[in-house]
């Protein structure tokens, strides 16, 4: 029994932590950690969730940081609509082809079979482009860009994963258009960029920046550049977010000319690219403990908990009035604080709460802390606790949590570099993948390699995929040949198994 401010006598609470450690048995763990954080709702249409406050929050920090972005760009928000007709999803074959087995129809309103069934989009290049079509007529209409923040639907066969792969999500997609490809080509680097700040100075977590082999590039487009991530628990990838350059594919087949200042009819380069509410998923799977959550300081709703510690015979109020004080010092240092006043549980009950939230930064207030006007400041990412002088805590804690962000940061790198193992054959590319690497090797670039490399290694745990060709490629000394296929190596891929 402990004692509570009110000073009642309760029971501790039992099963209010993790029970699941992230090293044993890492599904049961997340799939604990999402719920008991408060981050998500199970919800009973299979694969889609319910976003809490203390998750949507997060996506909103994002959210204003992107959005903000892609103004200044002179990219402009805009809403088409969720259902698209057949005809215009069906238009582009290579498109629908990869989208078909996930498309949501309605069939039905009320009891009556609809004449032609609807599609919920599952990306919006059908919805948006007939239109486009009818907007750009000049070089003078053009460059046209637009992104809109909205859900999508996609009925995935893959077992479903809250944040990380859901039927339904929220995303930003953006589509443009331009007159030239170096135009379009510029847009997809400079979008793609933005991805890796979301990833790497937001949620701390780090990414390889690359392009997309033939068999992974979007359905349509003619080539896609990603952020890939890697969770280390589970040795596989995850695509992070991507920036598609569609070429005149679409254009071609939604017939979306121009005439330039020559008065020659051309068709528009286009682009799409897309971040959904899947990067909160990696970031607790990178960072979260078994206590639970650890949130970057950058992103979390709560940035400080301020807890008062009473004793038997020390006046409440009193310490109440000091913890307002040091969260005025906060809040007026531009921090996001919360004082936890409840006074049904005790102090040691509302650290354990506070760390299975993740809130990076906690400070505890006990009487004798009064009395030497200092705090206690405990950080979530390595516990380490010190005492700071009240004149000093707007300070300490502003620094403390960049602190934290930076190390998040600096820890999951080392990890995850430390996952990237570099092979030149192919029983070493087993050897790593088994390990749960991610694998480097030199690549001929053949889309049959590819393929016969995810037949080969065709397991229980899933194939083997190229990941990405990063983009900073190690040097590839004239006569290396292919890992796979013995075949002249022309690049660097990035390979592993992926969600
Ligand atoms: P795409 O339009 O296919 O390029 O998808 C854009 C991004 O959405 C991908 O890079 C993934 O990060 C993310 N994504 C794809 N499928 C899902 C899903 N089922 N749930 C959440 N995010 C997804």
């Amino acid at each position: 029994k402990e004692t509570v401010p009110s000073g009642k006598e309760v029971k501790k609470e039992t099963k209010l932590g993790m029970t699941v450690k992230k090293n044993e048995n890492f599904g049961d763990w997340y799939s604990e950690v999402v719920v008991k954080s408060g981050m998500i709702e199970y919800y009973d249409v299979s694969g889609c969730y319910i976003l809490r406050p203390w998750s949507y929050a997060i996506w909103e920090v994002l959210k204003d940081f992107f959005d903000a972005e892609i103004k200044k760009l002179g990219i402009q928000n805009s809403y088409f609509p969720l259902f698209v007709s057949e005809q215009a999803l069906t238009k582009e074959k290579d498109h629908i082809e990869g989208f078909a087995p996930e498309v949501a129809w309605v069939t039905k309103s009320g009891n009556t079979e609809l004449e032609v069934p609807i599609a919920i989009r599952p990306t919006s290049e059908t919805v948006m482009y007939p239109v486009f079509a009818k907007w750009i007529r000049g070089h003078r209409d053009l460059p046209l860009r637009l992104n809109q923040w909205c859900n999508v639907v996609r009925w995935e066969f893959k077992h479903p994963t809250p944040f990380i792969r859901s039927r339904e999500f929220l995303w930003q997609e953006g589509h443009t258009a331009f007159a030239t490809k170096e135009e379009a080509d510029e847009e997809v680097k400079i979008v793609l960029e933005l991805y890796r700040k979301i990833y790497e100075e937001y949620l701390a977590v780090p990414v390889v920046k690359g392009i997309k082999s033939e068999v992974e590039k979007f359905a349509g487009g003619l080539y896609t550049t990603t952020v890939e991530a890697f969770i280390p628990n589970t040795g596989r990838g995850i695509q992070g977010a991507t920036s598609h350059c569609l070429g005149q594919n679409f254009s071609k087949m939604f017939e979306i000319f121009f005439e330039d200042d020559k008065g020659e009819r051309s068709l528009v380069w286009q682009n799409s690219w897309a971040f959904t509410t899947r990067v909160i998923g990696v970031m607790v799977m990178i960072h979260g403990d078994d206590k639970g959550l650890v949130l970057p300081p950058k992103v979390a709703t709560v940035q400080v908990v301020i807890i008062p510690v009473p004793y038997k015979n020390v006046d409440f109020n009193q310490m109440l009035d000091a913890c307002n004080e040091v969260s005025q010092k906060l809040e007026s240092a531009g921090l996001r604080v919360k004082q936890d006043t409840r006074d049904n549980y005790p102090p040691g009950w509302k650290y354990s709460d506070w760390e299975l939230k993740g809130v990076p930064l906690r400070i505890e207030i006990g009487p004798k802390d009064i009395e030497n006007k200092q705090v206690r400041m405990v950080r979530r990412d390595n516990f380490e606790k010190e005492d700071v002088p009240l004149e000093k805590v707007a300070q300490r804690a502003a620094d403390l949590l960049d602190e934290i962000q930076a190390n998040l940061f600096k820890k999951a790198k080392e990890v995850r570099d430390l996952c990237i193992k570099k092979v030149f054959t192919w029983e070493d590319f087993i050897e790593a993948l088994n390990d749960k690497k991610m694998v480097l090797a030199p690549w001929c670039d053949d889309v049959e390699v590819e393929e016969d490399v995810k037949a080969r290694t065709k397991g229980d745990t899933g194939a083997a995929k190229t990941l990405c060709m990063p983009f900073e490629q190690p040097d590839l000394p004239d006569g290396t040949v292919c890992f796979a296929s013995g075949k002249p190596a022309k690049r660097w891929a990035l390979w592993g198994r992926s969600y």
